[in-house]
């Protein structure tokens, strides 16, 4: 018998002697150069939280999520029988041959098929965090990610999920993002406004990023601009006031950088001409020697 242990106890595993021999297992003592053990191969653990040894199986679930290096990622949990808690979490190398009563969660859907149960209840967070208008803008909303795993769930088991539900999911996200931005639209002002020094697309040095990425106005304004022609302006001049000051910083950040790749423009063109009457010079030197010298150019050139 061999103990494996955890972040919270251990677990004892009966393997073969030439399980045991696995040059891996013996550098590592990772179940991951095992596979995976079913209770059987589990018969007993300790749990920490309980302090308590128990003579018989943990709970063993089994969770799969995406791909890591083309390699479903399996993580096999060992959860205490009374107090529930995890005594230690192992990653094998694959879900192969894996008894699908042990899977509690396939992301995949492909080693064991997904219950209705499970796609109505991401379709229900999805449905929860839209009518919560969770997102960071119209096109990233919090509810997109469940409702790509309900579909793509639904479409493991051909379960129909009406296109008016995914259709009424954004409708909803879409009113209830432009309400609650509404409402947090004089912290979001007050916020680019502490940061009016990033208004500027000069690069700093050891960075390399400018101001403007650096105080993450970059990210902060489009927002703004996305939601402003879609929502009503509050009746507050001083907001108002301020939402134009913005603009006006954020136009005259642009205008200074037009400003300044122009005069960078003019600069190189000066030294273009510069290089140019230098090359006429060259060339015109070197045709007198050539004649002078009775030399062929192409001689000069076999010669190096
Ligand atoms: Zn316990």
């Amino acid at each position: 018998m061999h103990a494996l242990t955890g972040s919270h106890g251990f677990v004892n595993i009966l393997i073969t002697e030439e399980q045991a021999q696995n040059p891996e297992f013996k550098k590592w003592g990772k179940q991951f150069y095992l596979g995976f053990l079913p209770y059987e191969k589990v018969p007993s653990y300790h749990c920490d939280n309980c302090d308590k040894y128990h003579a018989h199986s943990p709970k063993i679930e089994v969770h799969i999520t995406d791909l890591i290096e083309d390699r479903p990622n399996t993580n096999v949990a060992y959860r205490c029988t009374e107090c529930n808690e995890i005594v230690k979490v192992e990653r094998i190398e694959s879900p192969k041959g894996i008894d699908k009563k042990y899977i509690t969660f396939d992301e995949s859907g492909d080693w064991r098929p997904p219950t209705t149960e499970e796609i109505e209840a991401e379709m229900k967070k999805a449905e929860e965090s839209a009518k919560k208008g969770e997102g960071c803008g119209l096109a990233s909303s919090g509810y997109s990610s469940h409702l790509k795993r309900a579909l793509h769930w639904a479409g493991k088991i051909s379960y129909d999920i009406p296109q008016e539900r995914v259709e009424r999911l954004e409708t909803t996200y879409r009113s209830s993002y432009l309400k609650i931005f509404e409402k947090e639209l004089p912290g979001l002002v007050e916020a680019i406004k502490d940061k009016s020094w990033g208004f500027s697309k000069r690069v700093d040095e050891h960075s390399g990023i400018s101001s403007f990425e650096g105080s993450f106005l970059s990210e902060m304004l489009p927002p703004l601009y996305e939601a402003l022609p879609l929502i009503d302006l509050p009746e507050d001049t001083e907001l108002k006031q301020d939402i134009l000051w913005i603009l006006l910083r954020h136009t005259d950040m642009y205008s200074k950088s037009v400003e300044e790749l122009n005069k960078e423009k003019r600069k190189i063109e000066k030294s273009i001409i510069r290089e140019k009457r230098k090359l006429a010079d060259m060339i015109h030197l070197k045709k007198l020697y050539v004649r002078k010298s009775g030399l062929k150019p192409e001689e000069i050139s076999e010669s190096e």
